[in-house]
């Protein structure tokens, strides 16, 4: 099979829940209610005749996001019905904005290993969510407190070309939703949804292959995972002369694989209008700056800030960008260590992994930013070895307490005094004549046993190089 005579396309439409107080069109809270249609009133469950008014917090948010892609924000926008019939839907119609969304062209960068590349955005336009239905049996029911709920779609360009890409730009969107604090991403419970359309086309074709809609995928992994199982199917189909159809398709998790849902609705099914209800949305230049002025500094701003300002490689400084919690521990650290790569390596290796198995957040650590930069300035400063600083580090990390308090409690000083270590090494030496005799006759691989074996008599607490030194000389006689 050649796979590879094959190039992928693949735009993404993630839907993303704003993190408004109320509803985009009532003052419903959008908070989670225990009781099933709780936070309803009759403009969400579509009463005849109850009226629609636009959120601006819902306005702002959706600004402030467009703004972090890089998106032309536009002076006028049109909300429309997009009518199709759900028993989740009341109204028989979705208020959404179709020919004219409030942000227009943008773009975002993301990193393919060393490599940087442009995604182009198409538009992200505001909406209101519908509600949920939850089949039991013979009946459905339908709970509305989700119905209304903010929504801002973001769309790309069809820019994608494998599903590591795909990943990556879900993530970097991800990202860049919690810097600007617009919505939660919390993916598993469907404030962030990704939409994957694939299609596959001969290499050096110009024309785009026919499109599939992959839904509602909660999983960076099943992103690159479903992906992956399309493209191969689509190229099984086309090599075996079968035509793609346009269709919406899910993933299967558990399967790996995916299966036709429905086939796809043309824009022309769901006959837009303008909605007669709502106003054309104007949002001026003055409220743009206003919004603009909020913005924090975005990841890849940052990651290119922490590659020019600490010198750290391209890997660490997406890595500790990739949250805005961990980017500010990070430069806690170093603020008192002043040692950017010592501490890159202390956060990215040992911080996040005991926060991985602890499955615990950045902001939950007990370890201060601070006191994990006095940590790697006892390294520096010759006070405690590296090793010894693990286990400092497993005790801060349980207790919360400073470096120098564990240090000092647990007698760990590095032992640098040149006289104790002799004492010690010449007792290793006494101790193994025939290793010594070993070693003389040619043998130097038995030189980490003996540092081995003085770490051991120090209880770990020898200077490591000062060790080497002395065993070399006296190993030499
Ligand atoms: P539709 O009208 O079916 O919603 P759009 O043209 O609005 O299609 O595109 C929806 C999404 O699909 C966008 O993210 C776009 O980048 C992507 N897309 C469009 N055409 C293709 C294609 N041939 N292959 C893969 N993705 C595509
Ligand atoms: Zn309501
Ligand atoms: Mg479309």
């Amino acid at each position: 099979m050649a796979y590879t005579d094959y190039e992928p396309v693949i735009g993404l439409e993630i839907h993303v829940q704003l993190l408004t107080k109320t509803k985009i069109f009532c003052s419903c809270s959008t908070e989670f209610a225990g009781g099933d249609n709780e936070n309803t009133c009759p403009v969400c469950i579509g009463l005849p005749g109850a009226l629609p008014v636009l959120n601006a917090n819902a306005v702002e948010l959706g600004v402030k996001t467009g703004l972090a892609l890089n998106c032309k924000i536009n002076p006028l926008s049109v909300f429309a019905r997009k009518n199709y019939f759900y028993p989740d839907l009341p109204k028989g119609y979705q208020i959404s904005q179709y020919e004219e969304p409030v942000c227009g062209k943008g773009f975002i960068d993301i990193y393919i290993g060393e490599t940087k590349k442009r995604i182009g955005i198409t538009r992200a336009h505001l909406e209101e969510d519908a509600g949920k239905s939850s089949h039991a049996g013979d009946y459905t029911l339908v709970n509305l407190n989700r119905s209304s709920v903010p929504l801002l779609e973001i769309v790309s360009e069809p820019d994608i070309r494998s599903a590591e890409e795909a990943a990556a730009y879900a993530r970097a969107v991800h990202s860049i939703l919690l810097y600007t604090e617009v919505c939660d991403g919390n993916l598993e419970e469907g404030s962030m949804r990704c939409d994957c359309n694939v299609s596959v086309r001969k290499k050096g074709a110009e024309k785009f292959g026919t499109k599939v809609e992959l839904k509602n995928i909660n999983s960076f992994r099943f992103i690159e995972k479903a992906v992956i199982y399309e493209i191969e199917r689509q190229i099984d189909c086309l090599e075996t002369g079968e035509k793609i159809i346009q269709e919406t398709r899910l993933y299967d998790a558990d399967k790996n694989r995916t299966y036709s849902m429905r086939t796809k609705e043309e824009a022309h099914d769901y006959r837009y209008f303008p909605d007669p209800d709502l106003l054309q949305l104007h949002v001026t230049d003055a409220q743009v700056a206003k919004i603009k002025s909020t913005l924090p500094e975005l990841p890849m701003a940052r990651a290119e800030r922490f590659q020019s300002e600490y010198k750290l490689p391209s890997y660490d400084a997406f890595v500790l960008t990739q949250s805005r919690t961990l980017a500010e521990y990070y430069e806690g650290v170093v603020k008192v260590c002043q040692n950017p790569k010592s501490a890159s390596n202390w956060v990215m290796v040992e911080l996040l992994r005991e926060l991985n198995e602890a499955k615990l957040e950045v902001t939950e650590s007990k370890v201060e930013p601070a006191h994990l930069g006095g940590l790697v300035q006892l390294i520096d400063k010759g006070t405690i070895s590296g090793k010894i600083a693990k286990e400092v580090f497993a005790e801060m990390f349980k207790t919360g307490k400073t470096p120098e308090a564990i240090v000092k409690e647990k007698g760990l000083v590095q032992i640098s005094d040149e006289g104790s270590l002799r004492t010690a090494i010449a007792e290793v030496i006494k101790q193994n004549p025939g290793q010594v005799e070993q070693y003389k006759s040619g043998k130097d691989k038995l030189f980490g046993f003996f540092v081995g074996q003085a770490m051991k008599v120090t209880k770990g607490q020898g200077n490591p190089e000062l060790i080497n030194k002395i065993l070399k000389e006296e190993l030499s006689k």
